[in-house]
């Protein structure tokens, strides 16, 4: 192995860069691919072009003007004979500004956009260029696709394209081939093409290379990296199943008292999710599993189940929200299902905590969690701080966190650790947004996952429309008339702009105005900036029915259940996302009653807005939701931001290259039953350093706290 700083040209700057990309060795670079390539083989005639696209073309300045907006910038039409199109400067001096005159020709390359209201217009923004002279040839244009590099700050390509020459000289021949030769042949597609094959041709292709045959040996790559990462994560949840964990094997004849004192009896998905947990607890290795069900699928009595069995067991729990008003719900209506239920023995003390929680009740919550008294906290993230110490905790849930990385669950995973008998909690993990299965399988591989795929009965599915925002006065009269009938709304006003005051802002005048419009009826306002118990307060009143319309931020996007409200109306729909448009839309119909949701747009609206709102008007359905949510926004946008411990993949693209993903699932099934062979063994370890190699520190670290001997 030899390190990146015996090739030519690198010095400790470029080494430096060079490692934010992960690379470190020059076999590393090999494997550092081209994400896409610009095609400068060809002069395409201006009028075939398309926006969108980078191309080279090829014409005569037809005029040339400085134009004095809100930049000042530099005009210059050039025509072909198919077409015109402008090429626009910013950044410009004078030589530039006299040589690009009336009757030179030039080519340039770059990507063509549609400029104007009409969108016909094309234009290039600052595009490379050459000037065309009489006496000279024209200059050669690319003989072979030119590959573009994945790169960060002050990383040029050209840069790129040399060290990945060099790497190509010295390293290709030298690549091991790490996976097993029964998995190779029984791939057709792509199974005979060999590693260094497949890397020189991605890396340099041939000029005469089809798109076709270029795919074949991205897929031959692609499988590599997301077979790695399928076999990392399912080394991880075996490693964390060999840990111990308590059994939680208490009797289990509560249960049929508790189900039958329940208002209602679960879902036929809700008991199978619950035997499942219940079959977890009882083993002496920690449960890891995912609960993913729709919007009111009815989660939080499953979990509910689970921390009673715990304390049964006697044992701790604890149930995590994501936000306080969640946490709090969580906690009002679990404690008000206890106080009929009695049967478990003694009743279990449930207690709340949160950030607002200070002083001295604070400190008594802790030393109860300290001496097991409290039985089951619920919480936001103040539940993990390290001041929190439990007696003995052996469940941990987590509400609705959908966006919660490898790094943070096994960070939750360690926060539950009890270092004097080395034993790990259970762990569950609940969410509403569904995780379509490309992502379940690059991210989530390490939880075990459980699907409530069932709406309780008697629910109306859920009317939605979209509505423009000029007619909200039909909207406003709706709304009256729904509250004379005696239905509640709630009135959503999300994000205007990136900012949290503006946000509550919004809603702040959105309420003063409906006010003014409905003056006989009851208005309440919950935003982010009210303290928490006035928060609680305005719910507990909406609840109660003493509130006709419900104004809000998205605040009450996760969780909030308040049955009698059957009509909701979205504001500035058209900004949101289309897992945020379901969570929200998921507040209402959840009673017997029909609902509907209005989603108000302000026209005109974008293409992405249209396909938007055109598939949550269609749809009711969380999965088809979150695929179509993630082929629109991407893998790194849908898992969110925070999710930093995890890096994206290298090459893969979730959704380009969904088709590879039962390949993956099949072969590293057979791979991991064979993994007892050493050689298998190593391999495979090899194969997910290659594609994992430091990018996941957080996650090693962790995993070298939790499992000493796993990654040396
Ligand atoms: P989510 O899965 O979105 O967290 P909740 O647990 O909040 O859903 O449940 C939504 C509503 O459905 C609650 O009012 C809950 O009491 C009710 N519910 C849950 N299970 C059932 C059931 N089997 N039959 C009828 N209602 C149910
Ligand atoms: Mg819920």
């Amino acid at each position: 192995m030899s390190d990146i700083s015996t090739l030519k040209g690198v010095g400790p700057k470029l080494t430096e860069r060079l490692a934010k990309l992960n690379i470190y060795e020059v076999a590393d670079l090999l494997f550092h691919l081209p994400t896409r390539y610009q095609d400068r083989t060809v002069i395409t005639p201006i009028s075939q072009l398309e926006a969108g696209t980078e191309y080279v073309i090829e014409g005569e300045i037809t005029g040339s003007s400085v134009r004095f907006g809100r930049k000042r910038s530099l005009l210059c039409s050039v025509e072909d004979g198919s077409g015109t199109i402008t090429f626009r400067l910013f950044h410009f001096n004078r030589v530039q500004q006299n040589s690009l005159s009336r009757g030179k020709v030039v080519r340039c390359f770059g990507e063509v956009r549609s400029s104007g209201a009409s969108s016909t217009i094309l234009e290039m923004s600052h595009p490379e260029y050459q000037i065309l002279t009489d006496n000279q040839n024209s200059p050669k244009l690319a003989e072979s696709l030119t590959p573009i590099y994945p790169t960060t700050e002050g990383l040029r390509q050209r840069t790129l394209y040399s060290l990945t020459s060099q790497a190509l000289t010295i390293s290709l021949t030298k690549v091991e081939e790490y996976l097993p030769k029964s998995t190779l042949d029984s791939i057709q597609n792509f199974g005979g093409t060999t590693l260094p094959q497949a890397l020189r041709a991605l890396h340099r292709p041939e000029p005469t290379i089809s798109t076709q045959q270029l795919n074949i040996y991205r897929d031959r790559i692609v499988f590599e990296e997301l077979l790695a990462r399928h076999l990392s994560l399912h080394q991880l949840l075996n490693k964390i199943k060999l840990r111990d964990a308590s059994p939680l094997n208490a009797d289990l004849s509560w249960l049929q008292l508790f189900l039958n004192k329940l208002p209602f009896s679960l879902t036929a998905a809700q008991q199978r999710a619950t035997d499942t947990i219940l079959a977890d607890l009882q083993q002496p290795h920690p449960m890891q599993r995912l609960l993913q069900g729709d919007v009111g699928s009815g989660k939080t009595v499953v979990a509910l189940i689970a921390t009673l069995h715990a304390y049964a067991s006697g044992a701790q729990s604890a149930l995590m929200a994501p936000t306080e008003l969640l946490a709090k719900q969580h906690y009002k209506n679990i404690t008000a299902q206890l106080s009929q239920f009695t049967e478990i023995g003694s009743k279990p003390k449930v207690s709340f905590l949160s950030g607002s929680i200070k002083g001295s009740a604070r400190r008594e919550i802790l030393e109860q969690l300290a001496d097991g008294e409290i039985d089951i906290l619920i919480g936001t993230h103040a539940l993990f701080q390290k001041e929190v110490k439990f007696k003995k905790l052996a469940l941990t849930i987590i509400d609705e966190q959908h966006r919660f990385g490898v790094e943070q669950r096994l960070a939750l995973q360690q926060k539950g650790e009890d270092t004097k008998t080395a034993t790990l909690p259970h762990q569950l993990i609940m969410t509403a947004t569904p995780i379509p299965r490309t992502l379940a399988m690059s991210f989530y591989a390490d939880l075990e996952s459980t699907v409530i795929d069932e709406l309780p009965p008697g629910r109306t599915p859920i009317k939605t429309v979209t509505i423009p925002e000029s007619r909200r006065e039909d909207i406003l009269e709706r709304v009256h008339a729904s509250c004379i009938a005696g239905k509640q709304v709630y009135w959503v006003c999300p994000l205007i702009e990136e900012s949290d005051i503006l946000q509550c802002q919004a809603a702040v005048d959105s309420a003063q105005n409906i006010t003014e419009q409905l003056p006989n009826l009851k208005i309440g306002l919950v935003h982010g900036r009210l303290k928490a118990d006035e928060k609680e307060q305005v719910m507990n009143e909406f609840h109660q029915g003493n509130i006709d319309i419900l104004v809000a931020t998205t605040v009450i996007e996760v969780g909030v259940d308040v049955p009698n409200a059957s009509l909701m109306i979205i504001e500035n729909s058209e900004r949101l996302g289309l897992s945020q448009l379901h969570q929200l839309r998921g507040r209402v119909g959840r009673g017997k009653v029909e609902s509907s949701c209005v989603l108000l747009y302000r026209s005109p609206l974008s293409r992405v807005a249209t396909e938007r709102l055109q598939t949550i008007r269609n749809s009711n359905d969380g999965f088809q939701i979150a695929q179509k949510d993630l082929e629109m926004r991407g893998p790194g946008d849908f898992l969110g931001k925070r999710q930093t411990g995890i890096p994206l993949l290298r090459f893969a693209d979730l959704i380009r290259d969904q088709h590879l993903i039962p390949l993956v699932e099949e072969q590293g099934a057979i791979l991991l039953t064979q993994i007892d062979n050493p050689t298998i063994a190593s391999n495979s370890e090899k194969l997910i350093k290659r594609w994992l190699p430091n990018s996941e520190k957080g996650v090693r670290s962790l995993l070298l706290h939790l499992y000493p001997s796993s990654c040396e």
